[in-house]
């Protein structure tokens, strides 16, 4: 079958012909993959930014971590039947280090990563432990259920960031990471949700499709006056970040009120300089976000089942698996919002 793959360090990926996904052993399923989206870290792997060297001893590996599809085989004591649809959870935790023997499998110090450090979706068939799958309402479709590892980490980082009912919300970068937090904080009850950007037509235009019209382009004047515009001068309660770009954060905390959370959910090349004298005495929290547990992406199935609707705009492009470099340049010109292969 076909594999889109990391096989060597530096720019770009390959197109390898690997055999099927072998038989399932004990505990473990086999999925045809149906849909799989191109996420901004696969980006970064396919540009070889600083911050993917983990990657590099288990390359070749096949990319793609945010899939659905069915169960096509079932190993024994999987507990899934053959020809269930499920949407994968892409991190496998040891099951031995103290994390994993305390029943937090969230903060495992050796898990692996599917589609980053063991092969993923951007394939036919892929092989991954059982506890991975999550199932698919009959009333969302492969590609949605695809959206439920991004609308994951998006509720995952409004969940850390405490959004309350009635807040005001700054979400930093309007990628699909961006949406599905500003999606989320909605969802959360916030009353309102800012949007920030750096002249990105495109993803703009998905967020007012998706309902948000109220956004600020940076490229058109400094963020704090254009969201203190907006507010009358009120600082916001919360500002969730999602651009990978450290002085983003210091924009947003330009604005967050005293005592206010800050959410970091990019992956950042570089570092963040960050004035503490200020940073202390407005008491700001700067917290950080990363994935996003199972009772979280039961959260999110049961949002895509009650309005699968509502989040399809965020899917913008639509190419067969053979078609993926292309994909991925879209996803990395920004001219694309997300982009979903069909293997
Ligand atoms: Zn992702
Ligand atoms: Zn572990």
């Amino acid at each position: 079958m076909l594999a889109l793959r990391k096989s060597s360090v530096g720019f770009g990926l390959e197109f390898q012909e690997v055999p099927e996904a072998p038989p399932p052993g004990p505990g473990e399923v086999v999925v045809e993959v149906e849909a799989a989206g191109i996420c901004g870290s696969d980006v970064h792997a396919y540009e070889w930014t600083a911050g993917y060297e983990f990657m590099t001893p288990h390359m070749p590996v096949t990319l793609g971590h945010e899939f659905a599809g069915r169960l096509v085989r079932s190993g024994t004591g999987s507990g899934w039947a053959e020809g269930a649809r499920v949407a994968v959870i892409p991190f496998v935790a040891c099951g031995h280090c103290t994390a994993c023997r305390a029943d937090d499998a969230r903060n495992c110090t050796r898990r692996e990563g599917i589609g980053l450090t063991r092969d993923g979706g951007f394939a036919r068939t892929v092989r991954i432990p059982a506890r991975c799958c999550v199932a698919v309402p009959d009333n969302v479709d492969a590609e949605l259920a695809a959206l439920a590892e991004p609308l994951g980490v998006g509720a995952e980082a409004v969940l850390t960031g405490e959004v309350r009912l009635g807040e005001t919300v700054l979400v930093l970068g309007p990628g699909t990471i961006g949406q599905a937090i500003a999606l989320m904080a909605q969802r959360a009850g916030a009353a309102r949700v800012f949007v920030a950007g750096r002249a990105d037509g495109p993803r703009f235009a998905v967020l007012r499709e998706l309902g948000f019209t109220e956004t600020v382009d940076v490229a058109e004047g400094p963020l704090a006056d254009q969201v203190l515009a907006l507010t009358g001068g009120r600082p916001v309660d919360v500002v969730l970040e999602a651009t990978g770009v450290p002085g983003s954060l210091n924009e947003g905390l330009s604005v967050l009120k005293k005592g206010g959370v800050i959410v970091a959910a990019g992956i950042h090349a570089g570092a963040l300089t960050l004035p503490l004298t200020e940073f202390v005495r407005m008491r700001h929290q700067l917290r950080a976000t990363h994935g996003a547990v199972r009772r979280t992406w039961d959260r999110v199935m049961a949002w895509l089942a009650a309005e699968p609707e509502a989040f399809r705009p965020m899917i913008t492009h639509r190419l067969p698996l053979e078609r993926g470099i292309e994909g991925f340049e879209l996803a990395r010109q920004r001219a694309a919002s997300k982009v979903i292969l069909a293997p």
